[in-house]
């Protein structure tokens, strides 16, 4: 590890110790050139799989923030708390973090719907209608009819 100060490549380990939870480690260093001390923190990185868009081709890092802004904009004004929704982001990035070096974009967009479903039958109409692109009524009907509501056609 660099030292912060001066830039000299060596610095040595003076203490460590792990926080509460033992997920982080933290590391107290000594420069051995200025003698400056600072602390280091570390972490594990769980590597997330590079998203694969709908045409095929295009590749993007795997996005938290996209993907709570979605759920958030689908539950917006609904009954759902903030830490309901975290629950749901961590339940969807265990199973993404398990499975290849690569996801497609649809199928974490089948993780949400699955979560949405679960939390509020509202919000995962409205993420399925730009999912899935519904464009007709009918498309509405069927998935309504999917979820348990029963629709009387006049
Ligand atoms: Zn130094």
């Amino acid at each position: 590890m660099q030292c912060p100060y001066c830039k000299h490549p060596d610095t040595q380990v003076i203490d460590s110790r792990s926080g509460e939870d033992g997920s982080v480690i933290r590391r107290r260093r000594r420069c051995l050139s200025c003698q400056g001390r600072f602390t280091t923190y570390e972490k594990v990185a769980l590597s997330m799989p590079l998203v694969v868009k709908k045409d095929g081709r295009t590749r993007v890092p795997y996005s938290q923030e996209k993907l709570i802004k979605s759920m958030t904009l689908a539950l917006r004004k609904r009954p759902v708390t903030a830490s309901a929704i975290e629950a749901a982001v961590d339940r969807i990035e265990q199973k993404i973090r398990f499975g290849e070096k690569e996801i497609e974009s649809k199928k974490i967009g089948d993780l949400v719907l699955a979560e949405l479903e679960s939390l509020d039958k509202v919000a995962y109409m409205r993420f399925a209608s730009v999912y899935f692109n519904y464009s007709k009524p009918d498309d509405f009907a069927i998935a309504l009819e999917k979820l348990g509501f029963s629709i009387t056609k006049k």
